[in-house]
């Protein structure tokens, strides 16, 4: 990535600058993925999410008045795109419009049996172009909030805008070698119509039908999975979440007190956030990881060393941890 000079500076200044305390409190009372990041990661975020407020202008439409919570929880969520992605911080988008809550628009679509068809649509946001971006405060909020659906308005807009970087909405972004994009078109297509088919034929789908749209609303939609539910998309779609996993340089099923504890894959696949143990037992919200030793289960708690004084034998705490089961 080739930044100018003047442009790098004035980054370097607007990082430096101190994260304002009312913005940390926004971020952990209103985006709970930010506290289950490292802190090395957090320190990334928030320096990006100084850099884009900085940088890009908000209106309120329909009378809403744009506060500094809401500037902070879309900045977030923005930026949680761009964690350790070496890129520009969105070129080309200068606005971001918000209303209070879903707004209607008279738009055409096409099916995906290729119908255009003239209609009045509700939405909660839309990419029109490169140079704006459209929310509505009720739907980012609930995205950043609620982070076990597959819905997410600012993952969606903002993979547009990730797709859009090379001049068009075709659901490939600028990827990082001839071969990875090989792979992304066929990992992708063949999910794309696997899931066109099944809503052509009335068929349920695990994915968000209206990611048969187009090419673009597919990479929309399981962006949102990717980091909303990524368990239930990587057990589905393994090959889908791996590409991914490559593109945005993150793996949100993986705790990230697992990366570099010399647990490895072993340790991710034995972590589950939503299992009956974490369910049952309220004191796991403090749990980073699970794992088996010697036949029983333990657990890491964060901070400490993957070790003897850092394993607890839960076994001590009751029957639950016979339902422990992982899924992947
Ligand atoms: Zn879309």
């Amino acid at each position: 990535m080739v930044l100018g000079i003047l442009k790098r500076r004035r980054r370097r200044q607007i990082a430096a600058r101190p994260f304002p305390g009312a913005w940390e409190q926004v971020l952990r009372t209103e985006f709970p993925r930010y506290g289950k990041l490292t802190s090395d990661d957090q320190e990334e975020l928030r320096n990006l999410i100084k850099i884009f407020l900085a940088e890009k202008q908000f209106e309120g439409a329909a009378g809403l008045k744009i506060t500094d919570d809401m500037r902070v929880v879309i900045a977030a969520q923005a930026c949680m795109l761009l964690l350790h992605r070496e890129t520009d911080i969105y070129p080309g988008l200068y606005s971001i419009v918000v209303y209070p809550r879903d707004y209607i628009v008279n738009a055409s679509q096409r099916d995906p049996d290729g119908v255009v068809r003239e209609m009045t649509q509700i939405r909660r946001g839309e990419t029109a172009a490169r140079g704006a971006v459209v929310l509505t405060w009720d739907a980012a909020r609930k995205g950043a909030s609620d982070i076990h659906d597959c819905r997410n308005v600012v993952f969606h807009e903002f993979a547009h805008q990730l797709d859009a970087q090379d001049g068009s909405f075709d659901g490939t972004p600028i990827l990082r070698d001839r071969s990875t994009y090989i792979a992304w078109a066929r990992v992708l297509g063949e999910e794309f119509h696997a899931l066109r088919d099944r809503v052509q034929k009335h068929q349920p789908t695990d994915l968000d039908p209206y990611g048969a749209t187009n090419p673009a609303e597919f990479f929309a939609v399981v962006t949102e999975c990717f980091f909303q539910n990524p368990g239930q998309l990587r057990e589905r779609h393994p090959e889908l979440y791996d590409e991914l996993r490559g593109f945005y340089r993150q793996d949100p099923q993986t705790p990230p007190s697992c990366v570099g504890n010399g647990l490895g894959r072993r340790c991710a696949r034995l972590f589950c956030a939503e299992s009956p143990l974490r369910r049952q037992l309220g004191f796991l919200d403090s749990i980073s990881a699970t794992n088996t030793q010697g036949g029983g289960i333990h657990v890491i708690h964060p901070g400490r060393p993957w070790g003897a004084q850092g394993v607890q034998d839960i076994q001590a705490v009751g029957p639950a941890t016979s339902g422990l089961r992982c899924r992947g």
